[in-house]
């Protein structure tokens, strides 16, 4: 979906883009990888205007980060 801009489930093409972010306590879309907000893994998520579906993606550079930690 993020490639395609096409929603796999239903075939529409109104997909909104959230982006991850950081916030206090572990706000906004993302992954905690440390004790501080500076160490979050940040998640975008796509979403389908048509049916809901949504997906995740996480930045490629931070998959290590995820490797090293879980
Ligand atoms: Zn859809």
């Amino acid at each position: 979906m993020k490639n395609t801009g096409i929603c796999p489930k239903c075939n529409g093409n109104d997909i909104l883009k959230v982006p991850g972010k950081s916030g206090a306590y572990g706000s906004g879309n993302n992954i905690q990888v440390g004790l501080t907000i500076f160490s979050a893994v940040l998640v975008d998520r796509y979403v389908c205007c048509s049916c809901g579906y949504s997906e995740e993606w996480i930045n490629k550079e931070d998959i290590e980060t995820l490797k090293d930690r879980f």
